[in-house]
């Protein structure tokens, strides 16, 4: 699908559905960590869901909608769809479906771990990376396409956000996490086959959808291991333990996944670190020192 670009919220509108329809109501919507959010209203009576920043960050929205698409192409778990993104006056705006609320199924978590789990299973490229750079937070996340996922994740995700984070963190963790990128062959292992992965899933990004099942939200999607998604769940707070079961019974979750669990979140944390500054730095030092 071609993403329709436009340049106002009403033309977008118009063009989505037809040249009469035009917006009747804004909500804001909270809950979001960067951006503005809203239930648009149309007079048609459909509803649609607004992002919006200012216009520097149209790009943010263009590769958001990107990530949406290639996770709704698999056809496993719920995605919103992406309908529009362009700029209107000073601000880039991104329209996507709107989620209406609704009560959670009672197996809202085993379906959720299931089809996440076929989410990672689902056939994908061969190589660990994504077609477009992408943002993780705010922060460029850097998505040029390796063969090796050790290798990815040296050079893609802890490389950068380490440059980032150098003039923030002491000589003894900087010769850690140096440590860690050498030795990182030994560290991690490669994936029995590549996933495409949401890439942010931590319990903020995911809804209860109309359907009454988990819709994943907001993500900087990208072809990794399915582990280093496991191990952004667990990252704050967790989710409860049938969706990890669930989950399990559809891909099975290595022994030595646990151990390698904090390594993955590293980058995370470093990131938390670049974007919200030093209460997260003694958990990057401790996770540095245990892996060095
Ligand atoms: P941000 O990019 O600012 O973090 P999110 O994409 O996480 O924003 O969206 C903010 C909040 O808006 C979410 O936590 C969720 O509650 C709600 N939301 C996101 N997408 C939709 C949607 N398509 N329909 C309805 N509500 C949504």
């Amino acid at each position: 699908m071609t993403m329709l670009c436009a340049n106002s919220i009403d033309s977008a509108v118009a063009a989505l559905f037809c040249p009469s329809v035009k917006v009747v109501d804004r909500q804001r919507v909270s809950g979001g960590d960067i951006n503005r959010a809203y239930r648009l209203d149309l007079s048609n009576g459909e509803r649609v869901f607004l992002k919006s920043n200012r216009a520097g960050l149209l790009d943010m929205f263009s590769v958001e909608a990107r990530g949406l698409e290639a996770l709704r192409a698999t056809g496993t778990i719920g995605v919103p769809e992406p309908l529009a993104v362009g700029t209107d006056r000073n601000d880039a705006f991104l329209i996507m479906e709107y989620l209406s609320p609704a009560p959670r199924r009672a197996d809202y978590w085993e379906a959720f771990g299931r089809e996440l789990a076929a989410l990672h299973r689902a056939k994908c490229g061969p190589k660990f990376g994504f077609p477009t750079d992408n943002y993780i937070g705010s922060t460029p996340q850097k998505n040029e396409p390796m063969d090796s996922w050790a290798a990815f994740f040296r050079e893609r995700r802890l490389i950068p956000q380490m440059k980032l984070a150098w003039g923030l963190i002491d000589e003894r963790t900087r010769r850690n996490l140096t440590r860690i990128t050498e030795r990182i062959d030994n560290l991690l292992s490669e994936p029995p086959f590549p996933s495409l992965i949401h890439g942010d899933l931590w319990s903020g990004n995911a809804v209860c959808g109309p359907d009454g099942k988990a819709w994943i939200l907001d993500p900087a999607a990208y072809v990794g291991h399915f582990e280093a998604e496991l191990a952004m769940t667990e990252l704050f707070g967790g989710f409860p333990e049938r969706f990890y079961r669930a989950y399990n019974e559809v891909n099975p979750i290595d022994l030595a996944y646990s151990g390698r669990r904090d390594l993955y979140n590293l980058y995370h944390l470093l990131n938390h670190l670049n974007l919200f500054g030093l209460p997260y730095l003694s958990n990057v030092s401790s996770i540095a020192k245990r892996y060095a």
